[in-house]
């Protein structure tokens, strides 16, 4: 088939799936985002209209799918990973990194998917996107500290490790919904700041377990650069980058409105970020656990830093709502001074 013809189908495929949708001029405030003009879905409708919307074509399609594929294939990947495991003392630690995964997953396909619905809608879903994030923080941390961590610090973190990364992963969560909740749109860059170094400064700080085994490598030449983490690293950088910087949209704007956002990016590679975490601590429970034969990993203690934060981040959402209800109703009278 020749491609022009193969480019008609492909358009009178989108006309097929593509929704009537509203320019940003004629969208509330709440739901604008930079550079983005033209494909926003329209408010008020039924929570069916948004599901429905998931199959059409509008500016959070790519935003959906990009978290809704993943999430599909993190139970593949925890299936194949522990039916590969050596160990099985590791399951709980797999287990609660896809847990970890599941959640932030699913909960950014339902904010990307539910937040247009109303602005009530729009900070409640992305209060639950956060605290998916969380999760995922927490379950990361406990990956890599009974997979991936060299052995001279496993023994001296033993006793404080699990609430220290319980607390930290609340405060990633509380940082990213308050500074939601705080901040006025168009959004300063200070609110992506409170997000990035809340977990950013977790995943640094966690991480430097694995530094060391760099320092080793680099002095001992028996021993091999872990470099199956510094390609998790480099997606990560990667992802931090286009979280940030809404480029190219914010260069080109209405260019990217469909296809191309760096929001899209982001989501792309903190996907990626995910599967090379699986595979990272697929190696290291190979290899680098043997090191680590005094020290398995419990998975009680796991469950209850999981129940700790699960009560720490329910118990914020709960004192909370008034906040949200708040800013709910701020936003509809800068709406009104607005469109007079
Ligand atoms: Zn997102």
């Amino acid at each position: 088939m020749a491609y022009c013809e193969i480019l008609k189908l492909f358009k009178g495929m989108l006309v097929l799936i593509h929704i009537p949708t509203v320019t940003v001029d004629e969208v509330s405030l709440t739901y604008v985002e930079p550079g983005v003009l033209y494909g926003y879905r329209l408010e008020y409708q039924t929570v069916i209209y948004y599901l429905k919307s998931i199959f059409q074509f509008h500016n959070e399609t790519v935003n959906i799918w990009t978290h809704l594929v993943p999430f599909c294939f993190v139970f593949l990947k925890t299936y194949i990973c522990i039916n590969n495991l050596e160990d099985a003392t590791y399951v709980s630690v797999l287990l609660c990194f896809a847990f970890g995964s599941i959640m932030y997953t699913l909960f950014s396909v339902l904010a990307h998917t539910l937040h247009s619905k109303s602005p009530i809608y729009h900070y409640t879903c992305y209060t639950l996107d956060y605290m998916g994030i969380g999760y995922y923080a927490l379950g990361a941390c406990i990956l890599v500290y009974y997979c991936s961590c060299h052995e001279n610090y496993y023994a001296m973190l033993e006793n404080c490790f699990l609430p220290v990364v319980v607390v930290m992963s609340w405060f990633g969560f509380l940082c990213c919904t308050v500074s939601k909740l705080h901040y006025r749109r168009p959004y300063p860059f200070q609110r992506k700041l409170w997000s990035i170094c809340s977990f950013g400064f977790q995943f640094v700080l966690v991480s430097s377990v694995v530094y060391a085994r760099y320092y080793d490598s680099l002095i001992n030449n028996a021993i091999s650069f872990p470099n199956h983490h510094t390609r998790m690293f480099v997606y990560l950088l990667v992802s931090v980058f286009f979280f940030s910087s809404h480029i190219p949209e914010k260069f080109y704007p209405g260019k990217f409105d469909f296809i191309g956002q760096g929001h899209q990016i982001f989501h792309i590679m903190v996907s990626l970020v995910t599967f090379e975490q699986f595979n990272a601590a697929m190696i290291d429970i190979s290899y680098q656990t043997r090191l680590l034969t005094n020290h398995k990993p419990r998975a009680d203690q796991i469950l209850l830093a999981m129940l700790a934060f699960t009560v720490l981040v329910l118990t914020t959402i709960y004192f909370l709502r008034p906040t949200i209800r708040n800013r709910v109703k701020e936003d509809s009278v800068l709406e009104q001074m607005w469109k007079k």
